[in-house]
């Protein structure tokens, strides 16, 4: 049962209040000050800090810690270390000092680097990241740190992400404070949507598909799917229910605002959102919270599935990035306000991202690309692999209202006077209704929904606040020559008509916008390996650096690191998928069909006239099913041998134009003889049996 939510909020976390509770004044202020101007912790109070986190973890029934920190796998790592130290012969003392604290150094030759480390420099370091705070887990105090080579270079997704928050923070505070805006820091906030499905332990372990890649690779469509739309906010059952409670209390703990749960579309489906937080905690929170998900289900015999796509022709899940931009005042830079003053604010904040998100589609694109990912994207459930703003038809009409006038208007009057432009006042229903948009505005904040369930939101967060960092870097410059209103409304005027083709507002899924979409000019890049080349073209290279988030060395690291991820996740697959085919489906449809040969034999013997229609088509179609996907199983080994390529790029290219389409081929084979086949004789778990499992 869920305690008193107030008690438990944070209980295990080394936050604000526990540290100025522990430590005196002074230090406390110090350590404050650390953490609220993102400075490094003075040394001489860094002994003083560990060893009051390390009395309060052992309080808590810690006896190890470990540095947390983000690799490139996307998930997160650890390596504990007791806080024992050796006291004389016999004895050993609780110790953890100042250094411990801020500098770890793993064995870094065992995670991605794309080429950036050598393997005889194996060293990294990793560095305490103060604005997330420490928590225990188990008998384990976590501190969040970044993950750096010894030369430098990042070798995780935490450090690019600190300083793409760092860049908004620069650019978007240059910006307001030429609108007369009292800032002095403007920080990304971020709420991210979690989907998910929950299915019987028991049931999964018999899917060797679902244990080795998180998803089958074989189905055919249970009798109930989910076209009764009964399961969407549906009752929630009680073995759910109660996994969600411990889920609840278990993230509570850790300081992660859990807030709305509900079940979604398909049948064990559901989705967690948190209350949004800063976009550095936020994505740790959401590393943490996937990670909780997994254990809490295990512990109620349920296995959750973050997998974007875990059953085919069943909704997958995705993740929603909801993403705005606040001042340490407390003004949302995306909310469109009352006053005249307060909507050419939001005028300029909403022209910077739309330029932003069309010069950078394609790295928006990128960042949320995963082979399973590619699943989802433009499968008519998620939004299209084209990126393209939704704003609303209200608000899309008043600002090309603005940009439109402006072109046809008289030499006297070369802009509007947007003071008294009227921005209605945004019901937020009528901007959140149009689910298909990728990039929409709900109100006051953009809901990117093209991540994957399991993406890390790191990859997502630091392109759009990079790309939006260096458009507001062009803008603080114009406007710090001018910043009068009519310098400002120039510059609304022209980069909306610049940038209007991202402006979308109608069916994302729709054919007619695929089409409509090139005649804009907008990229359509379907699958990961169409995408990635893009990150490494001129103008992504230099904003990127520029902008101050990645070397050139470490956006090329990336780029192996992406192409090998999505490789080796495809190849993985048809690994498995010959083995469930040699192993399973191919002996299990031979002894069927052997079954069924028998019984026309022994109707044949008792009475020779007897028809046999049915078994001897039934006979038939498995007999052909069979060739073919032995056949088709052959030539899936065969051109996994042929996929030794060292180039990343080709190989992925070869993956994907060779290996997935006769993974498809080999799949829609075995799905055709099992609906065709006896349940019971059939060797893996039915769809029907894996999604109605959680009762
Ligand atoms: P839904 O999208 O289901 O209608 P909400 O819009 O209420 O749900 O919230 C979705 C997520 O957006 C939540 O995690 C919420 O905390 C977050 N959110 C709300 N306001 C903001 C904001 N200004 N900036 C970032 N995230 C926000
Ligand atoms: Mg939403």
């Amino acid at each position: 049962m869920v305690k008193d939510l107030e008690s438990i909020f944070g209980s295990d976390v080394f936050n604000k209040k526990v540290m100025k509770a522990l430590l005196s004044d002074d230090v406390y202020k110090r350590l404050e000050k650390t953490i609220d101007e993102k400075k490094e912790l003075d040394n001489d109070i860094a002994d003083i800090v560990a060893k009051a986190m390390k009395d309060w973890a052992i309080s808590k029934g810690a006896t190890h810690f470990t540095h947390w920190f983000q690799p490139l796998t996307g998930i997160t790592a650890e390596k504990h270390d007791g806080f024992i130290n050796r006291d004389g012969d016999e004895s050993a003392i609780a110790e953890f000092s100042g250094k411990e604290l801020i500098k770890g150094e793993p064995d870094a030759s065992s995670f991605p680097s794309g080429g950036l480390r050598s393997t005889f420099e194996a060293r990294g370091y990793t560095a305490w990241d103060p604005t997330s705070f420490a928590f225990v887990k188990g008998n384990t105090l976590f501190i969040p740190t970044a993950f750096c080579s010894f030369t430098g270079e990042a070798l995780d997704k935490k450090t690019p992400l600190l300083k793409s928050i760092s860049a908004i923070n620069k650019q978007a505070t240059r910006v307001v404070k030429l609108l007369g805006v009292n800032a002095k820091s403007v920080t990304p906030m971020v709420g991210p949507e979690q989907e998910y499905f929950l299915v019987d332990k028991e049931v999964f372990k018999k899917r060797k598909d679902l244990m080795l890649c998180g998803r089958t690779l074989f189905g055919a469509p249970a009798p109930k799917g989910q076209q009764l739309d009964d399961h969407y906010f549906g009752i929630i059952k009680p073995r759910v229910q109660a996994f969600m409670e411990e889920l609840n209390e278990t993230l509570w703990k850790l300081g992660v605002p859990a807030k709305t749960e509900h079940n979604e579309v398909a049948p064990a489906q559901h989705e967690l959102a948190p209350i949004y937080e800063s976009c550095n905690i936020a994505t740790d929170h959401n590393q943490l919270t996937m990670e909780i998900m997994k254990k809490v289900a295990d512990k109620h015999n349920l296995v959750c599935l973050l997998a974007e796509k875990p059953f085919a022709r069943v909704n997958g899940s995705g993740k929603h990035n909801n993403w705005s931009i606040v001042t340490d005042t407390g003004v949302n830079l995306l909310s469109p306000g009352h006053t005249a003053e307060e909507h050419l604010r939001f005028y300029l904040f909403l022209t910077a991202i739309i330029k932003a998100v069309d010069d950078y589609q394609d790295l928006i694109r990128i960042s949320v690309a995963t082979a399973s990912n590619d699943l989802r994207l433009g499968a008519n459930e998620a939004p299209p692999a084209i990126v393209s703003i939704y704003l609303g038809e209200e608000l899309s009409s008043s600002l090309l209202a603005v940009s439109e006038e402006s072109c046809k208007s008289d030499p006297e009057k070369k802009v509007l006077d947007l003071g008294v432009a009227s921005i209605p006042t945004f019901a937020k229903d009528s901007t959140d209704r149009n689910r298909t948009s990728p990039f929409a505005f709900t109100g006051n904040k953009f809901e990117l929904r093209m991540l994957g369930s399991s993406n890390s939101i790191a990859g997502a967060n630091i392109m759009l606040n990079s790309a939006v960092a260096s458009v507001l870097k062009e803008f603080a410059d114009v406007l710090e020559k001018d910043n009068s209103h009519d310098s400002i409304i120039k510059l609304i005027n022209k980069e909306v008509s610049a940038h209007k083709r991202i402006l979308f507002n109608g069916n994302g899924y729709g054919d007619e916008w695929i089409v409509e979409a090139e005649k804009r000019g907008l990229l359509n890049l379907k699958t990961t390996p169409d995408c990635l080349p893009y990150v490494i073209k001129d103008k992504n290279v230099k904003m990127l650096t520029e902008i101050g988030t990645f070397t050139k060395s470490e956006i090329y690291s990336r780029y192996n690191i992406h192409f090998e991820n999505y490789c080796e996740s495809v190849l993985l697959e048809a690994r498995t998928m010959v083995e469930m085919s040699n192993e399973g489906y191919l002996p299990a449809i031979s002894k069927i069909s052997a079954d069924m040969a028998e019984t026309i034999l022994k109707k044949k013997q008792a009475v020779s006239s007897l028809p046999c229609d049915y078994e001897m088509k039934i006979l038939k179609e498995l007999s052909e099913v069979l060739d073919d996907s032995k056949a088709l199983t052959d030539k899936l080994i065969k051109l996994m041998g042929e996929a030794r390529i060292d180039d990343v790029a080709a190989k992925a290219t070869f993956i994907k134009d060779k290996i997935i389409p006769v993974m498809s081929e080999l799949r829609s084979k075995i799905d055709e003889a099992e609906r065709i086949s006896p349940e019971k004789e059939w060797p893996y778990p039915s769809y029907g049996k894996l999604m109605f499992s959680e009762d």
